[in-house]
């Protein structure tokens, strides 16, 4: 799902669920450079 990112990966990045109504959204923090980029999806 990721659009852009080079090397980003599941495998290094954290991720949580995040619970918003309507919205569900993964938020992601790079173990390396602790980058956080969030991505939403619309139910
Ligand atoms: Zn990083």
């Amino acid at each position: 799902m990721f659009s852009s990112g080079g090397n980003v990966t599941k495998g290094n990045l954290k991720q949580w669920l995040v619970n918003g109504g309507d919205l569900q959204g993964y938020l992601f923090q790079c173990v390396h450079c602790k980058k956080h980029r969030l991505h939403i999806d619309a139910s």
